[in-house]
């Protein structure tokens, strides 16, 4: 691997500033990386020949006063992207070509970067594992068959990999936040508004976010700025003034408060997340924070209350896809109702299946009170259990997740021990607060393990600022061997 790659993003930024790299070397050297992989498969599609040209563009004529100059990206499949295929790791869009661009990455392109390649995901973004993945399996570089999490499974691959330098993955119930943790990267789920998701192929509308994932947490801050933005289009977006997270980012943090709530230690939990959630407390302590106890007592009825939202809107949001509209259309069926019935059952995979029959069950008259509208009030609960505590709190520090990385095939017949991975998560996008995962150390196999920070809404300059001062502390060190290449 070239040593460039191993950089952060924002060493590379200053290099690409400084004019010590060109944006072609820079762009040859990722390009280089994703050729010599032959195991990972965290690419469905890659844009070398595009991303070249690009950068010798930028080389002619550089404009260095944007916040990623000349820098390639790979973003996860989940995004549209003018004239480059945008599949949602679904055969329904294997040979979907959108004519528009999402906003989020078009907010980077306006910062200066291009596009490298489209990453592999979950299917519509549905799984923790990146297996239910038309496009096949991805492999987690920290060891051969263990899965890099999901949904933004090829994200979260390609970026510990070094095949990208940084990514943007989407959050419904933690994919972001558990590739991270699994990868030992960082990830950023932004509050529900913040980043527009105009242009991304949507899975559940109330709970989806954008948000980076990077190697550092400045890499975190520089992203999330480029990403931001209010947009008309997205009747969710938040208008408010622009933050400068990056030249505001401090690991000054003395007097914050930070919540340790008792209702995320699960039972079976291992000791060693329990060590690093310990750790943690010790770090953020040292850094001049306080450590309170509270609880968010409605914990438990998270990860039921997401089963049932998120699955209703999937099932209303993927009601689109009849083979008339978009992508895939079956050939067999003799009239139009064969049609839609054959399209969506060759288009779907078995675990977005399962979803649409969830959603529509307990949309179904006679089945709305008792499960959908019953769920939403619990969701409710869930907020204000929240909104309780950080009355009290800056911040609260959770693990990320309940395990580290786990082996492929481990979970895959399993749906409920799949969706336990989220158990941690999916409290904060029922929320629609913020949260961080940063790698915060290591289990006994040498599997990176996440710690995760969250904030009240549109605290994620304190949040960043949290992040920051604890990975100065905890000083997490990766080191892969490259099996992928051989
Ligand atoms: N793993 C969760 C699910 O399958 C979350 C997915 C996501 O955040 N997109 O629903």
């Amino acid at each position: 691997m070239s040593d460039i790659s191993k950089k952060s993003l924002t060493e590379i930024v200053k290099l690409i500033k400084k004019k010590e790299i060109k944006s072609e070397e820079l762009t040859k050297s990722y390009i280089k990386n994703i050729n010599s992989d032959k195991k990972l498969n965290s690419f469905i599609t890659t844009c070398s020949e595009e991303a070249l040209r690009k950068a010798k563009d930028f080389d002619k004529k550089p404009i260095f006063d944007t916040l990623l100059p000349g820098i390639p990206i790979a973003v996860k499949d989940l995004f549209c992207t003018r004239d480059v295929r945008t599949t949602a790791g679904s055969k329904m869009l294997e040979n979907f070509v959108p004519n528009y661009e999402s906003t989020i990455t078009n907010n980077l392109w306006n910062e200066g970067a291009f596009l490298l390649g489209k990453l592999n995901c979950d299917e519509y973004a549905m799984g923790s594992s990146n297996e239910t993945s038309y496009f096949g399996n991805v492999m987690n570089p920290i060891a051969e068959n263990t899965v890099p999490g999901g949904s933004s499974g090829g994200s979260a691959s390609a970026l510990a990999a070094g095949l990208t330098p940084t990514t943007i993955g989407t959050d419904t119930g933690g994919s972001i936040r558990q590739p991270a943790s699994f990868t030992g990267t960082v990830g950023l789920k932004p509050t529900y508004g913040l980043c527009s998701r105009w242009g991304i192929v949507a899975f559940a509308s109330s709970l989806d976010q954008a948000g980076p994932m990077t190697k550092t947490v400045s890499d975190c801050a520089l992203m999330l700025q480029a990403m931001v933005s209010f947009d008309k289009k997205d009747s969710t977006s938040i208008n408010k003034k622009k933050e400068n997270y990056s030249t505001s980012l401090t690991n000054n943090i003395k007097g914050l408060k930070i919540g340790i709530p008792k209702e995320y230690r699960v039972d079976g939990m291992s000791k060693e997340i329990d060590k690093l959630w310990e750790n943690g407390k010790k770090i953020l302590k040292d850094s001049g924070a306080e450590i309170i106890d509270i609880s968010l007592p409605n914990t438990k009825y998270a990860l039921p209350t997401y089963y049932i939202v998120a699955p209703a809107e999937a099932s209303s949001n993927l009601a689109r896809y009849d083979g008339v509209k978009y992508g895939f259309r079956s050939n067999k069926g003799n009239d139009l109702i064969e049609m839609y019935e054959n399209t969506r059952s060759e288009g779907f995979g078995d675990e977005v299946k399962r979803r649409i029959l969830i959603g529509t069950y307990v949309l179904s008259s006679g089945y709305y009170d008792a499960y959908y509208i019953k769920a939403q009030k619990v969701r409710q609960m869930i907020k204000n259990d929240f909104d309780q505590a950080f009355k009290n709190v800056d911040a609260i520090l959770t693990p990320s997740t309940p395990s580290s990385a786990f082996k492929i095939g481990e979970k895959k017949n399993d749906p409920i021990s799949m969706y336990l991975n989220d158990i941690f998560t999916v409290p904060i996008n029922l929320a629609g607060i913020p949260a961080i995962s940063i790698p915060a150390g290591s289990d006994i196999n040498n599997y990176p393990l996440g710690m995760q920070l969250i904030c009240k809404p549109l605290d994620e300059q304190k949040l960043l600022n949290i992040a920051y001062a604890a990975e100065k502390k905890i000083n997490f060190k990766q080191s892969l061997n490259r099996w992928w290449e051989k």
